[in-house]
């Protein structure tokens, strides 16, 4: 039977710490601010805004929300985050993705200053993450190696499978186990035996979007699992790619859904802000 990989508690722990180096640079006069920027009225994306800015306030961090209207158009949308890379005040500057259809998701992140990308999607930054010579890392990927690494299991020289390759999940999740030293394979839609591949991980990260893909009898005796699927079934209730019923009885470490990848994700964005922050004001340690 595995064992639970507690995302909330080691969250709470990354916020903990941030909260304390936040409360220490306000005592030297520097303020954290994250601007939060909504586009339309996706109930889910309202769900994450509000988990950021609930997070922000708990590690002492003002947070800004600039909700706009879903006809907004790209040009105005441009015009708002030229106002906030130019604001002293705003140290980190989010877009909850998916925009709407008539703004080009790509043109905006690449306007975002890099030093306030704290999302880490910008080219720039995606770049630095290739090299290895970074100042921020994407906050789901970033988040699911703090969960591989609390179990203590080495990461160098294993076999790791990402399932999904998308840019903000798969490819950075890659990236970094690569980093680490595994022996990294990318599994997508068009992947012949995926089954075989996820047999054959000692880590494997399902970042796919497709409920209960992965079942217990993909995953290796013992292997880690990270699920980063956050799908919403017809019954209202979360459920992640992993079929965590069967995965459990097999894996010798599993994340659950809810309570895994999700509070590292916004964790780490608490993690990114506070960086930008110390970066923008001249702080290195
Ligand atoms: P995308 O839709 O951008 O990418 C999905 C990937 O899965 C693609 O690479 C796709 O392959 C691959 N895929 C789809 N179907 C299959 C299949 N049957 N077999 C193998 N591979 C398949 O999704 P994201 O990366 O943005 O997100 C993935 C999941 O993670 C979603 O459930 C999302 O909600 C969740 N998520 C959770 C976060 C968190 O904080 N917990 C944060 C971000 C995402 P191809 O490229 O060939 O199309």
């Amino acid at each position: 039977m595995a064992q639970i990989i507690d995302g909330k508690k080691i969250s709470s722990d990354v916020k903990m710490m941030v909260a304390k180096e936040a409360k220490a640079l306000t005592q030297k006069g520097i303020n954290i601010c994250l601007a939060v920027v909504i586009v339309g009225d996706d109930p889910a994306s309202r769900v994450y805004v509000n988990s950021k800015k609930k997070a922000c306030e708990l590690v002492g961090f003002e947070s800004r929300e600039f909700a706009l209207d879903k006809n907004t158009t790209e040009q105005e949308l441009l015009n708002l985050v030229d106002k906030l890379n130019a604001d002293d005040t705003v140290n980190g500057i989010l877009v909850q993705l998916p925009l709407p259809k008539q703004i080009d998701e790509n043109k905006i992140i690449e306007r975002i200053s890099p030093l306030k990308d704290v999302d880490a999607f910008h080219a720039s930054n995606v770049g630095k993450i290739m090299i290895g010579d970074y100042n921020f890392l994407p906050c789901t990927p970033s988040g699911c190696m703090d969960l591989i690494k609390s179990t203590g299991v080495k990461i160098t020289g294993k076999n790791a499978v990402v399932v999904g390759r998308s840019n903000i999940v798969g490819k950075p999740m890659a990236m970094l186990l690569l980093h680490e030293s595994a022996t990294v394979t990318i599994c997508h839609s068009k992947t012949k035996d995926l089954a075989k591949a996820c047999k054959e991980a000692d880590i494997l990260v399902a970042a796919v979007g497709v409920p209960k893909l992965i079942k217990g009898d993909m995953i290796k005796e013992g292997a880690v699992v990270i699920d980063v699927g956050m799908n919403r079934l017809e019954d209202g209730k979360l459920c992640g790619d992993v079929d965590f019923e069967s995965a459990k009885e097999v894996a010798g470490y599993i994340t659950p859904v809810p309570g895994g990848v999700g509070p590292m994700t916004i964790a780490t964005l608490m993690r990114n802000t506070l960086t930008a922050a110390k970066i923008q004001n001249g702080i290195t340690e």
